[in-house]
């Protein structure tokens, strides 16, 4: 399936905020291990807080922009890091001016994606900006109807990697907002910046589960990007013994599993993970989960004409859900290029959460943002190696 045509403001160009990739990246260190760097190099702790939030508060781009910073400590900081290695390869803006994507390139070469999704308030929920993000560069579940999937594994997200899409899309949402503050649409001195962040870029998150715990931690810092525990969404495929292991974090972060069918036989159609954790084991993990943390979960569920959405296999969804605290994402998928399938119609779509409810399940239809920008996961950078040759 050839992905849909692009696009509106595109930008090759290459993002200047750190040149020095070469150094180790300050942003993999933790909060308390940079405090004992800057203790060891002499520095009080209160310098350290203060490199913390011009890093994370204030995403200064560079040392020099850390105006609270004194010049030799600046210097020595630049001659021993740098900020952020992601140089950005590409970045499309939807026509609709909801959704940007961005391309990043890794200092060995591999291309990640990152997107950022603005959304209105709807008169229950305030605006909000919505960073989804990374934690792979490639995945090796290889689900069928994923672009990131369909290109393989590559290797593992640093903390720092991680974090940077974050601070990447923080300043373009501060700029964003600096735009409404001088236009009189936003009081002024009020930044809100990126209020929520998903794990639902490419990669699985649970596969590299102690850097995304340690980025989670990062990002939820009072004094840094401020990334509240419940607006932050992880998304996985279904690895059964991490998904235990988080219910013991005792955080109150949201988690998604990726369902995308009601049973075995379908869903090791298009889930070689199902092989290893089945639906029903993957279900009772989340039993657990819930009554461990008594946080609801979210499912997602990718409709794919004629393989997972039919009244049949939503009634199946029903009872298989059924007693459990949870809400379903029902998402018409982004047909990529390998992928062998086409997108279920709204009206279809509908259909299924009606069978859904006469389970009592509640259901959402999201239409997917961004799809004249390939804003599928995975799939700008199967663009990108068609268009630069990457
Ligand atoms: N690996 C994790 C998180 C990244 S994928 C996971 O699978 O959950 C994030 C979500 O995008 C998943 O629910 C995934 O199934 C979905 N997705 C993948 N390819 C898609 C496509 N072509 N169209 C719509 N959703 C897709
Ligand atoms: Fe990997 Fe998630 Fe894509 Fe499956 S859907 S291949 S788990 S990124």
């Amino acid at each position: 399936m050839t992905p849909p045509p692009s696009t509106s403001h595109e930008s090759t160009a290459v993002d200047a905020t750190d040149a020095t990739a070469a150094l180790p990246s300050i942003l993999d260190l933790s909060r308390d291990k940079l405090t004992a760097t800057m203790l060891e190099l002499g520095e009080k702790k209160f310098r350290a807080d203060q490199l913390w939030r011009s890093i994370y508060h204030e995403t200064a781009p560079s040392f020099d922009d850390m105006s609270t910073l004194s010049k030799p400590f600046r210097k020595s900081l630049g001659e021993k890091y740098s900020i952020s290695s992601l140089e950005q390869a590409m970045f499309l803006t939807s026509a609709d001016g909801t959704t940007s994507k961005a391309l990043y390139k890794l200092h060995d070469g591999e291309l990640i994606e990152t997107v950022l999704m603005r959304y209105e308030s709807d008169g229950h929920r305030r605006n909000r900006k919505t960073a989804c993000i990374s934690t792979q560069a490639g995945c090796a579940l290889g689900c069928t109807f994923c672009a990131t999937g369909q290109q393989g594994f590559r290797r593992n997200l640093t903390v720092g990697e991680i974090v940077a899409q974050v601070i990447e899309m923080q300043r373009i949402a501060h700029r964003e907002d600096e735009v409404q503050m001088s236009e009189g649409k936003r009081t002024k001195g009020e930044l809100q910046g990126v209020t929520n962040v998903v794990f639902m870029g490419m990669g699985e998150p649970l596969a590299n589960y102690r850097n995304m715990m340690a980025a989670i931690k990062v990002l939820n810092d009072g004094q840094g990007l401020n990334i509240g525990a419940r607006h932050i969404t992880v998304s996985t495929v279904g690895l059964i013994p991490q998904i235990l292991q988080l219910a013991d974090e005792e955080l109150q972060i949201n988690l998604a599993i990726s369902l995308h069918a009601p049973d075995n036989a379908t869903r090791s159609q298009t889930m070689p993970i199902n092989q290893r954790y089945p639906v029903e084991e993957l279900i009772r993990a989340c039993h657990k989960y819930a009554d461990k943390t008594k946080r609801r979960i979210f499912f997602e569920y990718v409709l794919l004409k004629e393989q997972n959405d039919s009244i049949e296999q939503a009634q199946k969804l029903g009872r298989l859900l059924n007693g459990l605290h949870c809400h379903v994402n029902l998402i018409p998928v982004n047909p990529t290029k390998e992928g062998p399938f086409e997108r279920t119609d709204l009206s279809a779509a509908k259909l299924f959460q009606g069978g859904l409810k006469q389970y009592g399940i509640p259901s959402t239809v999201r239409m997917e943002k961004g799809i004249d920008i390939n804003a599928g996961c995975g799939q700008l950078r199967e663009r990108a190696i068609d268009i630069l040759g990457a």
